[in-house]
């Protein structure tokens, strides 16, 4: 019973323990995965803008008369460079990723078509510099931008992919994930606005009706990601970080960079006599849109150290968890042990030893083996009900036993025929007698007592008519004698008085009462006649003779003798 209840508890805890490590684990696993997406995430966005800061110098050599200048050369490698190290970046870090839940499996396919799309777009570039400046259409530097200008989208279904993944495993990134979608794509929003006034400056002309489109397209997309960034960045409690990156992005790309756009267009409207060249622009614009990649960082950074607190928080809750079951275990183990050496062992040692001692002295060779039983309370119970029962007999044949000794003890003490004390008894108790009276110096007095002619009644009128008259002088004695004095039967029609707190005088007038009693005693004869009887009694006394025995016992006798010689009938004291 306590075993299968020690398992049943057992089974409830660890299916407990389990539910909630389970869930732990769960939340664990996910924050971990959320945050296994969130490093190709940055590489996605990461390579997106170096992507679109290539067409920063790209614009620029565009801009250019024939030959490129060694700066301008320069910037463009550097810039195709970093571009093409973000891209193997982002495709290593895809790579790790792709297949697992959630996640497409061609995710590296898409960043390969981005390269390929990439080399295709620095082809048209390459082709449009080696032109001489006078040779280079606006619709020629337009096809090139505009082939740089496509790569980004490509790259933007691996980021959103990323995204979801990270935001599906732990929802609570949804903001800053989002937001860091939305940073993102704002500066490739707003490189592509800058892109729309390449053309018009480097050539020194209006913007054509299809530029005014571009840019008021690009500029509604803008203001439309201003918006969605802003609903999340001003969310419930950002941090610092966040709120003063977006603030710093509202100063300079919404501030200065958006006025710079105004001036250039007014300019551009007023004829198109521009104060400044295309690389006289991007210098001033480009740095205008690096506050938005802070923010983008800062969002993405908020990301991940949300998730890396969501896991830490599981792991702790999982470990406490665990450590809880073990400590939970732990005591029912030795709940169960403890109860099993401490209480349910000794019970059934108990339940032997009840046994053996109930069976006890009773006459089995060994006690039967107690009943197999399941229940171990029970059969200790049932033990110690039969220890009871044994016990309650034994007593009762005890008691029967004490009953037969005194019973026994008072036939060995007491003469049959008058109930008195015998002679052995008398010899005893006057004995003690002695001892206190000794001690307490009382008086002491002996009276022998023998019936006249007694063998004479006994031929005439019959040995039983001798009984009853042998009774009714034991009744005589009872009836004059003190409790504290003693009488017995000393011999055949021969009886003995002690009396105790005595004195001589006393003691004579006790045997006369006594004398005169028995003269006036009256028992049937064998045929009914009345049968009369005399006796003849001698009186010692312990002032005379001292408290010994014999010495008293001799004295009445020799003095009850006298009584006989001289006619019997009466007393005489030593
Ligand atoms: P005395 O006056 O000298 O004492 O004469 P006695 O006959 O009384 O003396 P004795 O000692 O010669 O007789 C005692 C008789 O008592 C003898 C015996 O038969 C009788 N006797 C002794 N014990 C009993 C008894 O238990 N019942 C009866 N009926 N008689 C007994
Ligand atoms: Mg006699
Ligand atoms: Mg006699």
């Amino acid at each position: 019973m306590l075993q299968l209840l020690g398992a049943v508890v057992l089974v409830a805890t660890m299916a407990l323990v389990g539910r909630m490590a389970t869930t732990e684990w769960q939340a664990v696993s996910s924050a971990s995965y959320s945050l296994r997406l969130l490093e190709p995430l940055r590489a996605g966005l990461v390579a997106m803008e170096m992507v679109s800061r290539e067409r920063g110098p790209t614009n620029a050599a565009l801009g250019d008369a024939m030959p490129m200048t060694q700066v301008r050369s320069d910037a463009l490698q550097q810039a195709r460079l970093r571009t093409d190290r973000a891209l193997l970046t982002l495709r290593d870090a895809v790579a790790g990723v792709a297949g697992s839940p959630g996640m497409q499996t061609e995710l590296p396919q898409r960043v390969e078509a981005a390269r390929v799309a990439l080399a295709q777009a620095r082809t048209v570039v390459d082709q449009t510099l080696t032109l001489p400046g006078a040779r280079r259409s606006a619709e020629r530097i337009r096809s090139a931008v505009y082939a740089m200008v496509a790569v980004v989208p490509l790259l933007a279904p691996v980021n959103t992919a990323l995204a979801g993944g990270a935001q599906q495993a732990y929802p609570a990134l949804g903001d800053d994930v989002q937001g860091a979608l939305l940073a993102a794509d704002l500066r490739e929003y707003a490189g592509l606005l800058g892109s729309h006034f390449t053309a018009a400056l480097v050539k020194g002309e209006p913007f054509s009706a299809a530029e005014h489109r571009a840019i008021d397209e690009t500029s509604g997309r803008i203001a439309q990601l201003r918006f969605l960034i802003e609903l999340r960045v001003r969310g419930s409690a950002r941090p610092a970080s966040v709120l003063h990156a977006w603030d710093t992005v509202e100063a300079r790309y919404f501030g200065a960079a958006q006025t710079l756009l105004q001036s250039v267009l007014r300019e551009g409207d007023a004829g198109g006599r521009y104060g400044l060249t295309a690389a006289d622009f991007a210098a001033r614009y480009v740095p205008d849109m690096n506050p938005v990649l802070e923010l983008r960082d800062a969002l993405l950074l908020q990301a991940r150290e949300s998730a890396m607190r969501e896991h830490d928080r599981a792991v702790q809750v999982l470990l406490w968890a665990l450590l809880g079951a073990a400590v939970l275990l732990a005591a029912l183990g030795s709940a169960l042990y403890v109860l099993q050496r401490r209480v349910l062992r000794p019970l059934v040692r108990a339940t032997g030893a009840l046994h053996a001692l109930a069976y006890q002295g009773h006459g089995h060779e060994s006690p039967p083996q107690p009943p197999a039983t399941q229940d171990e309370v029970a059969a200790v119970v049932g033990a110690v009900r039969l220890l009871e029962q044994q016990t309650h007999r034994r007593h009762e044949l005890e008691r029967e036993r004490d009953q037969l000794i005194e019973q026994l003890r008072e036939q060995s003490a007491t003469d049959y025929l008058t109930g008195l004390r015998n002679r052995r008894s008398f010899i005893t108790a006057a004995h003690d007698r002695l001892l206190q009276a000794q001690r307490y110096g009382f008086d002491v007095a002996v009276v022998l007592l023998d019936i006249d002619w007694f063998k004479q009644l006994n031929d005439s009128h019959g040995h039983a008519a001798g009984d009853r008259a042998l009774q009714a002088v034991a009744q005589v004695l009872r009836t004059e004698l003190r409790e504290t004095d003693l009488a017995a039967r000393f011999g055949g029609e021969e009886f003995v008085v002690m009396l105790t707190h005595c004195d001589p005088e006393a003691a004579l007038h006790f045997a006369l009462r006594l004398r005169e009693a028995i003269s006036d005693l009256e028992v049937q004869g064998a045929e009914g006649q009345p049968v009369r009887m005399t006796a003849s009694l001698g009186v010692a006394n312990s002032r005379s003779v001292g408290l010994a025995l014999e010495a008293l016992l001799s004295a009445a006798d020799q003095a009850m003798y006298s009584a006989k010689n001289a006619g019997r009938d009466q007393v005489v004291q030593s």
